[in-house]
């Protein structure tokens, strides 16, 4: 660039003006866009820095998620977005009440910092005090006698560590997802679990569980990590002596009420070929303002379809889908399926894990499109990111795509702080480092970028069905 300029400067002064002023400047080209976003893009950091500074936290279903969506609409629109939409659905809502109180009663009385999870009962006016029964992994949990825990509030611990891909979220998440269904089958009248997390602040984690059918909820509360630690150090000391607690929580269920689904796009040139599909999610819960989870996946995915139509209207349209209540149970993604299932999605990306440096690259079609693979591979190497042999299967609002079994690819983040942040109040905009989420939305710009502009399937390389052979290549 800096040697382009001056040259340019000159041939300005020599040639007459009227010349120039008929010559559209050429459009730059995709790559091009890419080292761009890399060295300066603004549109993300605007969107990010926007929601979580107009809008802030955005509990599904409830009105601070209907102004997050009004807002992420608005956003479109005025950065150029066709076919803004929001698309409403009912959903069964939780909300989590504002009491959220444990106390360890003995032998060493004190307070822990506690936080309900998602779908967890309230305890009766006061709380319930009952003696706490300490298991290390939810395998042990499981492995207690049928109505063992009556009477008795549960405590599950279990150790997950940071990893770059996320992977300790799989080894110790059922303690939440599970782990309070187990213990209300076994007779428990309460759980609280060490939060899912690998950060050592007094932030408990909160996060959706679940109870089976036939299976009364009860009080699910997780502890910050520090308390946790704290409550596990009591049992090595109390020398046999129970320790008991008194858990005292209101989140309560609502019934049926609205969210939405954002849609947008940047139009392609044939609109007949199945558009490129990038999802992301609106909501966060009620005490996190949602900039890494995932204030920034919307603001990525958003700023790469922009970039793409700076080298040109694409050929297939990009449709940008900023889901609704994905943290309560992926209401906005089934509506979307549901809704628009006989539509058929060319390819589907999803960015739901933070704002860090996008360090592999995975598809699910490395073996039926082995070229295509292998183009966006090398396409993206000089962002430092790697081809992955993982199978990709697209991020939690993509059900519309692995129901019509179609093309999915997955561009995997560092997530090795994401845990850190995750479902607390520390998930904020100052976490978010301008440097990796440009890095983000250059390589998203590349890959999105090569994929709207492929004719034949994404999935197989072969023609597309729906598409007449005379359009796929205007
Ligand atoms: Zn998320």
């Amino acid at each position: 660039m800096n040697r382009i300029i001056p040259a340019l400067a000159a041939i300005s002064l020599a040639v007459p003006a009227p010349v120039l002023a008929n010559t559209p400047p050429p459009l730059p080209t995709l790559e091009q866009v890419a080292d761009q976003a890399l060295a300066g893009d603004e549109r993300a950091w605007d969107f990010v820095s926007g929601i979580t500074t107009e809008v802030g936290p955005r509990q599904a279903g409830t009105e601070a998620e209907a102004r997050g969506r009004a807002w992420a609409a608005a956003w479109l629109k005025a950065n150029g977005f066709r076919n803004v939409a929001i698309e409403p659905f009912m959903m069964d809502t939780w909300v989590p009440g504002d009491i959220a109180r444990a106390r360890v009663t003995g032998p060493f009385a004190q307070d822990l910092e506690v936080l309900p999870l998602g779908n967890s009962a309230a305890t009766p006016a006061g709380g319930i005090e009952a003696e706490v029964v300490f298991f290390r992994t939810v395998d042990d949990l499981r492995a207690a006698p049928d109505g063992s825990l009556k009477g008795k509030i549960a405590y599950v611990s279990h150790q997950m560590r940071p990893a770059q891909d996320g992977s300790h979220y799989g080894f110790a998440g059922p303690a939440r997802w599970v782990g309070p269904g187990i213990a209300a089958s076994k007779g428990a009248s309460g759980i609280v679990i060490k939060s899912i997390g690998t950060d050592h602040h007094r932030n408990p984690h909160t996060g959706g569980t679940s109870f089976p059918a036939g299976v009364a909820a009860i009080p699910a509360g997780a502890l910050s990590l520090p308390d946790a630690e704290n409550l596990e150090r009591m049992f090595a000391r109390a020398q046999g002596r129970p320790v008991t607690l008194k858990l005292e929580m209101n989140p309560r269920q609502i019934g049926q009420t609205e969210s939405g689904n954002v849609v947008g796009e940047i139009a392609g040139r044939n609109p007949v070929l199945p558009p490129v599909l990038l999802a992301c999610h609106i909501d966060s819960w009620w005490n996190a303002p949602g900039a890494f989870d995932d204030g920034a996946g919307c603001a990525i995915i958003a700023a790469a379809a922009m970039n793409v139509a700076k080298s040109g209207a694409p050929l297939r349209t990009i449709r940008v889908l900023m889901a609704g209540a994905e943290e309560t149970g992926l209401w906005g993604s089934k509506a979307y399926s549901a809704a628009h299932i006989g539509e058929p999605i060319a390819v589907g990306l999803e960015s739901d894990f933070g704002a860090d440096r996008i360090w592999r690259f995975d598809s699910n079609f490395r073996e039926s499109n082995p070229a295509l693979h292998k183009r966006i591979a090398s396409a993206v190497a000089r962002f430092g990111v790697s081809a992955g042999s993982d199978v990709a299967t697209g991020g939690a609002d993509l059900n519309i795509v692995r129901d019509q079994k179609g093309a999915l690819i997955d561009l995997q983040q560092d997530g090795t702080r994401y845990f850190d942040l995750h479902h607390t109040p520390d998930d904020t905009l100052d976490k978010i480092d301008i440097v990796q989420l440009r890095q983000n939305v250059a390589v998203w710009t590349q890959v999105v970028g090569i994929l709207a502009g492929e004719s034949t399937s994404i999935l197989t390389g072969g023609p597309v069905p729906s598409a007449p052979a005379i359009m796929q290549d205007r």
